[in-house]
């Protein structure tokens, strides 16, 4: 049931008031309980691509923090991918020392408004969290991700806003970083904070990878990602769009005739995966890319000051179980759609998605069809999507992922009437720049090769995030940012 934002605030001052000058003993902090994230009311926000979850008060912030038992080994410390001091920022947060608490946060973690949205936290620093195992639920750790996220936008927000870090002296290095994602913009200010000039090449219009054009508004407001591209410009990293590494310029020609000393690869894993079933190639089937990209990038939904032709759907198929599947699914819902339904030939155990984005896109008014699958997808004479035929499946023995594998039903064909199909079922690298990059080392998945720091089959030349790892997370790739950049740096001063 949704709870309006303003009954949690009176709900959290009283809790606060009465917790005043009490001993917090253990069983009196697992006691607090879990402050519940302010939403916008599902039927509103189905109408509009503003940010679902609204952020805590000061008041949940601190009441959240006070859970925390400042476990002495930290379980939650080594879920995080980049290791934050997660008890000491929590410490902090607890007695109102909101500053401390941010300053702690980005020893560490350079996007801390973004991980603390988007992290897959009950997945990395919640999954242990003591509290969440004395309670017995998960979903009753600790919220750390969302006490971050409170001291992020409370310093972004601040008067003196985001702290422009201090850059050492020009050092006549020059580093090319390609790409603008996370893990690209972690190198870009790493490797500037130490004096060398960095310049940044993006092929889209506008920079911010995935967390631009991937992950919708009403998820990661697009203001917060402009604001760390806004603090890279203001230390001086030179940001070059519509440049296309292995079109517009070969990576090579970067050190052989533009002198470069390091090339940092950061260009993720944008390249859509399909299902190779008849009809995918029929009017009315978006890859989940594609439909996200002109809703995102080029705000198709608004439709008074963008251009961007959007296609009209009434009943929308999305195939996959993922966080992209749901992006794609609510956006949908956004975008006026009639129905929308979430086609996953697993259970709902299965699925990769954040639980938070399952429930929020129930709540939404997402139909989910478990142990279903597409088979084949059906066109008029005019070639457009009038329908999709499926299949029902049963779990079977584990796969490789240690997940069941989906067996299908022999006969239990049926007819889903539909007139839009998005397949999100994962992305795969970008060929482009290992095919016009002699030498480039790759893996049978078409991703870079790396030693431990980053470092690809050619010297000088580093490559880190999904191009790396394949389609992974935000804080990966910022963690594996950091450990090029860490190389990059050790390479240009040593
Ligand atoms: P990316 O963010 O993919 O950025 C790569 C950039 O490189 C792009 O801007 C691309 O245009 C550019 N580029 C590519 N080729 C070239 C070239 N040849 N020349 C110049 N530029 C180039 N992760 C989470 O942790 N939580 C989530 O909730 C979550 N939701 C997601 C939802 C969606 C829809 C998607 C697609 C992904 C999601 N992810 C999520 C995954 C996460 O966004 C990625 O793991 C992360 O962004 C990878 O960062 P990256 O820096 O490696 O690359
Ligand atoms: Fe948790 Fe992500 Fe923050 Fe680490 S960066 S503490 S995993 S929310
Ligand atoms: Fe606090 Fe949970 Fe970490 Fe323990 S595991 S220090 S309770 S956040």
């Amino acid at each position: 049931m949704h709870v309006a934002p303003e009954e949690l605030q009176a709900a959290a001052v009283a809790k606060l008031a009465e917790l005043e000058g009490v001993e917090m003993k253990p069983k009196k902090r697992v006691a607090i309980p879990v402050q519940e994230m302010p939403a916008q009311d599902p039927l509103e926000r189905c109408k509009n691509m503003k940010e679902v979850a609204l952020g805590y008060c000061a008041e949940q912030a601190r009441l959240e923090a006070m859970r925390c038992l400042q476990c002495k080994n930290a379980p939650c410390v080594s879920g995080c991918p980049v290791a934050i001091r997660i008890p000491d920022f929590l410490k902090a947060a607890a007695d109102g020392r909101f500053a401390d608490a941010i300053a702690i946060i980005r020893e560490n973690s350079l996007l801390p408004a973004v991980c603390g949205r988007v992290c897959p936290q009950e997945s990395q620093c919640q999954l242990n969290c003591t509290v969440g195992k004395i309670l017995k639920d998960v979903n009753k750790s600790v919220s750390i991700g969302r006490v971050e996220r409170f001291v992020a936008d409370l310093q972004r927000e601040s008067e003196t806003g985001q702290v422009i870090p201090e850059i050492k002296p020009e050092s006549g290095n020059k580093v090319a970083v390609i790409g603008s994602g996370p893990a690209s913009i972690t190198v870009a200010a790493d490797v500037r904070r130490e004096g060398h000039a960095v310049t940044m090449f993006e092929a889209f219009h506008k920079p911010g990878g995935v967390l631009l054009y991937g992950i919708p508004e009403f998820r990661l407001p697009k203001a917060i990602v402009k604001n760390e591209i806004d603090t890279l410009r203001a230390m001086g990293v030179e940001v070059r769009t519509n440049f296309v590494i292995g079109r517009t310029r070969k990576l090579q020609d970067l050190i052989d005739k533009d002198g470069f000393d390091a090339i940092f690869v950061g260009t993720g894993a944008g390249l859509p995966k399909f299902m190779n079933i008849p009809g995918e190639n029929l009017v009315g089937v978006f890859s989940a890319n594609e439909y996200l990209t002109r809703s995102n990038l080029m705000k198709s939904y608004d439709t008074e000051r963008a251009h961007t032709p959007m296609y009209s759907s009434l009943k929308v198929a999305v195939l996959g179980g993922g966080n992209v599947a749901m992006d794609a699914a609510r956006t949908a819902v956004r975008l006026g759609a009639d129905e929308v339904h979430l086609v996953y030939r697993r259970t709902e155990k299965e699925m990769p998605a954040r639980v938070e984005e399952v429930a929020h896109a129930k709540e939404e008014g997402v139909i989910f069809h478990m142990l279903e699958n597409a088979v084949r997808i059906i066109g008029d004479e005019n070639d457009r999507v009038i329908a999709m035929e499926c299949l029902r499946y049963e779990l079977g023995e584990p796969d490789d992922s240690g997940r069941r594998r989906p067996v299908p039903i022999e006969g239990s064909e049926f007819m889903m009437q539909v007139d839009t199909v998005i397949v999100a079922i994962g992305n795969g690298s970008n060929p482009l720049i290992s095919q016009t990059t002699e030498g480039l080392e790759i893996n049978r998945w078409g991703n870079i090769v790396v030693d431990e720091n980053g470092q690809s089959s050619i010297a000088g030349v580093y490559a880190g995030g999904d191009i790396v790892l394949g389609a992974a997370t935000v804080i990966l790739a910022m963690g594996e940012g950091r450990r090029a950049a860490a190389a990059i740096n050790a390479r240009l001063t040593g």
